[in-house]
């Protein structure tokens, strides 16, 4: 089963973690003895982690990035631009990137699948990188190796931006049979594109009765996300005509964005076929009979898109550098460099970053140019001043034609508590036209960025 699904790894994976030691600390002579005890069986697994990846030679300092999101594809760029003679190594795991920005508008048939897909390797050859499809396991501090499914690959600088995973655990899901289960029963849609698939087929032939959505609590990914895919499935319940209740259960106290506008939208638009209950804390879920328990009620459903509370990926967990007093396992890194406190050489970005930024696409990308400057600085021995990211984020509420809501933000740095908060925020809580149509022209610009331009 995928990590993404808040699993633990499996024993055979976690048995090579351990043994080949690619988490902090283990240098090759573990790898090696490791490997010499391994049963015939088992070789090829720890054969892939001894053999050097095949990349072409390089001369500059090497910046490994693991994870080709928003994130990592924007570093990608910049750091190019800011150093071209960095060699990027770009990794991940998908074959082909797919947008979760605007792919709400897309459950509801308003743009195509081709508006959200796009290839790596497009953007690798645009911005003169390398891509690389694989899975990256561990790595190495001491050696400054990266260890993936296809062999090993040698770092100066190593950016870690590998996204989020469903923290199952915290929706009462322990048994990683039954997490499993309900990953792919009713997967929430916001890790890995075959969830999305999975949703569009289930709202474009649900036949009528309750469709349950949850809404997390905790830093989660993009906070008016999943009031804006309730209102695109209530829009296509309403225009297929199926006679559905959309069972809207918010683990928080009330909407945490855009709120007024939603809570307009539920009303004036979807009066009869949104439920809205906040204050849901979701305690069990029974796949199989499906049915879900708050702390307060028991409902029922006929199908469902379940989102639980997220955390960050567990490869930080697993290199031992994230912060144990963090409920997400966030890394513990230095809030303006995003590098680990103890080595200058490994950074965390993206929504596995520690600080309480919006999880977001548009923040991602802003951050990573920041980010991307910070690395190029560095290698120089100089400094850039810290700058904060931006976020900002559409959220479609009515179709044909589209119709969507705005919120732009900053954040700042308040010196007596040590906390981040927002700044110079401009909400435009009102849908319209206009606001379907920028929400487009937003993601079309992004993409041109990290894939063309
Ligand atoms: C439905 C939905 C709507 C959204 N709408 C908006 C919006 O309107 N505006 C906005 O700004 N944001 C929006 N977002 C949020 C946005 O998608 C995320 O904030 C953004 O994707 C975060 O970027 P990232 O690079 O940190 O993570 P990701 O984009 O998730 O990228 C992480 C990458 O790392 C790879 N990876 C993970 N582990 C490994 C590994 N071990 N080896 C190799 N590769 C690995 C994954 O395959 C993935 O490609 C939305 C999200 C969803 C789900």
């Amino acid at each position: 089963m995928s990590r993404d699904n808040g699993n633990p790894p499996d024993p055979g994976r976690r048995r090579l973690l351990q043994a080949g030691g690619v988490a902090l600390g283990a240098g090759p002579m573990q790898l090696a003895a490791a490997t010499s005890a391994t049963a015939p069986s088992e070789a090829p697994a720890f054969a892939s982690l001894l053999r050097k990846a095949t990349l072409p030679l390089h001369r500059g300092a090497r910046v490994v990035i693991v994870g080709g999101g928003w994130s990592g594809l924007t570093l990608a760029k910049y750091l190019r631009r800011f150093n071209p003679a960095f060699d990027v190594v770009l990794i991940d795991r998908q074959s082909a990137f797919v947008s979760f920005p605007v792919s709400n508008a897309w459950l509801a048939d308003q743009v195509e699948l081709d508006f959200l897909s796009h290839s790596f390797f497009d953007a690798a050859n645009t911005h003169g990188y390398r891509f690389m499809s694989a899975t990256v396991l561990g790595f190495d501090r001491e050696s400054r190796r990266t260890f993936t499914d296809q062999g090993f690959v040698d770092y100066d600088y190593l950016v870690l931006a590998p996204g989020i995973e469903y923290d199952y655990p915290r929706i009462g899901v322990d048994d990683p049979e039954a997490q499993e289960l309900l990953f792919h029963r009713y997967p929430g849609g916001f890790v890995t594109s075959s969830e999305l698939l999975t949703i569009k087929r289930k709202i474009h032939r649900f036949r009528g009765g309750t469709f349950l959505l949850t809404v997390p609590s905790g830093d989660y990914r993009c906070a008016a996300a999943p009031y804006e895919r309730a209102c695109m499935v209530a829009a296509v319940f309403k225009r297929r005509r199926v006679r559905a209740k959309i069972l809207l259960l918010d683990m928080n106290s009330d909407i945490v964005i855009k709120r007024a506008g939603f809570a307009r939208a539920f009303e004036e638009l979807y009066g009869d076929f949104i439920e809205y209950l906040p204050s849901s804390e979701i305690s069990a879920l029974d796949v199989e009979s499906r049915r879900i328990e708050t702390d307060f009620d028991e409902y029922e459903f006929d199908d469902a898109i379940i989102y639980p509370p997220v955390r960050a990926s567990r490869l930080i967990e697993d290199a031992g550098i994230h912060n144990p007093e963090d409920p997400q396992k966030a890394p513990d890194t230095d809030p303006f460099r995003y590098h680990l406190r103890n080595d200058e050489h490994v950074y965390v970005t993206g929504d596995s970053r520690a600080q309480p930024f919006s999880k977001g696409g548009h923040t991602a990308h802003s951050e990573a140019q920041y980010v991307a400057e910070v690395i190029a600085a560095h290698a120089l021995d100089r400094e850039v001043a810290w700058r904060s990211p931006q976020t900002m984020c559409f959220s479609a509420v009515d179709i044909e034609p589209l119709r969507a809501m705005s919120i732009i933000t900053y954040y700042k740095y308040d010196q007596k508590t040590g906390l981040f908060a927002f700044d110079r925020t401009h909400l435009i809580d009102r849908w319209d036209t206009q606001g379907g149509q920028a929400s487009l022209a937003w993601a079309e610009g992004m993409y041109r960025d990290m894939f063309y331009g």
